[in-house]
């Protein structure tokens, strides 16, 4: 059972400080996770997250380093954002308990990322809007951040935690049922039907980017807690491409 965790990918996003790295690869190898996705790191390799690492120094020669959020996530069917506080639109939102059973039940269907922001800002709202759910760390309110290491700590062991219950047979139970005919779309599928939605929304004058209000968030919001499979996102490629297809022959 302990190589589920080879579908489980901590991605930490436009790190600042080399030393938190290290910090989280330490905390992800204790706990038996071991895939870290770096996107654009502002500094790494380097010296202060090796020595920060101590023995897991493994984790950071294996780390993946890419440009964007988006290709962190590739091939996930299940992305979880971190948030040290409330936004603006509200997202489907979980403790770190219910996350790890969620992930737990999926881990042997797809690759889940649980995605990490800047240390002095967190993830944006694009960013945070790429994930299926959020996770917030029940941390007191007048004082709810909490150091990126110490955060990737509190989510992998209650990965671990859930783990070892299922190992005893006892395996918590997660929120959506995972019980499907059909594989669900990945988080890159999910992106081309968004960029199809918007410019059929844009075709038909139904969306005027020019007044974008919180339109597309909300549609890309619907559809992400629905957990599309890859039939009804077919489905709705279909729809679309139809939808232009006719617009043209009218005009
Ligand atoms: N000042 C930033 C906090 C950044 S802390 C903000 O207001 O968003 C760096 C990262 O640690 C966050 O992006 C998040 O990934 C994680 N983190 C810190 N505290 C957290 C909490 N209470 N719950 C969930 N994630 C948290």
């Amino acid at each position: 059972m302990q190589n589920l965790m080879a579908n489980a990918r901590i991605v930490l996003v436009n790190t600042s400080h080399p030393g938190n790295i290290g910090g989280v690869a330490r905390a992800m190898k204790n706990m038996g996770v071991h895939n870290l996705v770096l996107v654009d790191p502002q500094e790494f390799p380097s010296g202060k997250a090796d020595a920060r690492s101590a023995g897991a120094k493994d984790v950071l020669q294996n780390a993946t380093i890419v440009p964007t959020l988006e290709q962190a996530i590739e091939g996930c069917g299940l992305v979880v954002g971190t948030s040290a506080r409330s936004r603006h639109i509200p997202w489907p939102l979980q403790d770190p308990r219910e996350t790890a059973a969620q992930a737990l039940a999926e881990l042997p269907k797809h690759p889940v990322a649980f995605v990490f922001g800047r240390e002095d800002r967190g993830l944006t709202n694009d960013e945070l809007h790429l994930c299926n759910f959020h996770v917030h760390i029940p941390s007191h309110e007048d004082f709810s951040s909490l150091n990126l290491a110490a955060a990737v700590q509190v989510i992998v062991y209650e990965l671990r935690m859930a783990l070892l219950a299922a190992e005893k047979g006892d395996a918590p139970a997660p929120m959506w049922g995972t019980e499907w005919d059909e594989e669900l779309a990945t988080s890159e599928q999910m992106e081309r039907l968004f960029e199809h939605m918007e410019e059929t929304l844009v075709d038909i004058e139904f969306f005027d980017p020019k007044y974008p209000r919180q339109l597309l968030a909300r549609l890309r919001r619907l559809f992400l807690r629905a957990r599309l499979d890859r039939i009804e996102h077919n489905i709705l490629r279909g729809m679309f491409t139809a939808t232009q297809r006719t617009l043209k022959k009218l005009r």
